[in-house]
């Protein structure tokens, strides 16, 4: 077992420390979040994931209280939030960059929370010293929030949530604001943060690739519901559905009906390819009945020459984008669909040398792809 999935292992030894039994809310005849079961664990970095209004909002607002489910129960710590204020929630949540005090100075903001909570003048200095030191801006404390870069903005704000040392740091899109660039650098820098204080952190966010970098685990949401929870490698290799398949990276999906079963294989007939798939396990389901099949581009080769390979199906290419360190095609089949196949460009001269109109074959192994509900 990997380092990573220990470390899961050990935070889910531990009570939740958020339970969700049934959460729901409607607004008017919106069913915004729609009878969620969730645990979460102390020290683990959940990620929200789905598209816009799927309800991830709002169910980070019924955490922080702001917002009161219509049904259902939320277990914090223990402790049911029924009635219980915000304020008075072991949680906090974090707001963009521009809810910084302009006037201030970052450790000014830093230290604001805590000034109000009472602490001694040099408790408050030792505080902000290691908040900002966490969040390495050690020599930015004298500076106002419009000299600092975006990204900088984002991790005093970070420093700030964290001040008031909540069990529970609850993060709505926190990269929001950022340029590609530096949220991807953001991205490692929150999850070494995370890691460092030990806090549990959800947060929200509509980018795959964001949760699939921060995430211990990523619970996927559609129409209000919580459709997959898992982590990020699960999620990607065992998808549950055709929506999870295709909303988390790019995937070929095809309508299949299931076919001739063998010992330790299924055949899949499919409409779409004009052939059949080979699978290398057994299904459950009866034979002829509907299922999809989800394969992902980088799980094909593409080749000049017939492999013999488990699967395989010949086409023209009608479409290369070179991504720098990996190539997209797009196959046009012979049953007239289209493949999407990517290739790693690991030589600076690759060999094959597959160009526009190339006639090629694209095939992969049995266990390669995933059976899904139709
Ligand atoms: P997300 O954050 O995933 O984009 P939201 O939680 O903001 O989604 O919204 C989920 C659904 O609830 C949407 O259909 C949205 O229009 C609706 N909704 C959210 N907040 C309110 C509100 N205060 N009043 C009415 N409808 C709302
Ligand atoms: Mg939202």
């Amino acid at each position: 077992m990997d380092k990573a999935k220990e470390a899961l292992r050990q935070k889910q030894s531990q009570a939740p420390i958020i339970q969700l039994k049934g959460v729901t809310k409607r607004f008017g005849a919106v069913t915004a979040v729609d009878h969620i079961d969730l645990d979460i664990y102390p020290g683990e970095l959940f990620c929200l994931l789905g598209g816009s209004g799927s309800g991830k909002s709002t169910l980070l607002r019924m955490l922080s209280g702001f917002e009161t489910p219509s049904e259902g129960q939320i277990i914090i710590d223990g402790v049911d939030m029924a009635g219980v204020e915000p304020y008075e929630r072991p949680v906090n949540m974090m707001f963009q960059s521009y809810a910084l005090f302009p006037h201030m100075t970052v450790f000014d903001n830093v230290a604001y929370g805590l000034r109000r909570m009472k602490f001694s003048k040099a408790e408050v200095h030792a505080q902000v010293a290691e908040l900002l030191h966490m969040v390495q801006l050690d020599d930015y404390a004298k500076r106002k929030p419009h000299q600092l870069s975006g990204g900088q903005r984002q991790r005093v704000a970070l420093a700030r949530a964290l001040a008031r040392r909540p069990k529970l740091l609850l993060l709505d899109e926190p990269l929001g604001a950022l340029d590609k660039k530096l949220r991807e650098e953001t991205q490692f820098e929150l999850v070494k943060i995370q890691e460092q204080s030990g806090v549990t952190f959800v947060v929200v966010t509509h980018d795959q690739e964001e949760a699939m970098t921060l995430a211990d685990r990523i619970g996927v949401m559609d129409r209000g519901r919580i459709v997959q929870i898992g982590e990020p490698r699960d999620i990607y290799e065992y998808p549950g559905s055709r929506f999870v398949a295709d909303f988390i990276g790019s995937v070929n999906l095809f309508d299949c009906s299931i076919g001739e079963e063998g010992e330790d294989f299924t055949i899949l007939d499919s409409e779409d390819l004009k052939g059949s798939i080979r699978v290398g396990h057994g299904i459950s389901g009866a034979p002829g009945s509907d299922v999809s099949y989800a394969i992902r581009p980088e799980k094909i080769a593409l080749n000049r020459d017939s492999e013999n390979a488990d699967n395989e199906f010949s086409g023209i290419i009608e479409d290369v984008a070179y991504m720098g360190n990996w190539s997209l095609y797009r196959v046009r089949l012979d049953c007239g669909c289209i493949l999407k196949v990517s290739q790693a460009n690991l030589k600076r001269q690759d060999q094959t040398n597959l160009t526009w109109d190339d006639r090629v074959f694209a095939s992969w192994s049995d266990t390669a792809g995933v059976v899904l509900p139709s």
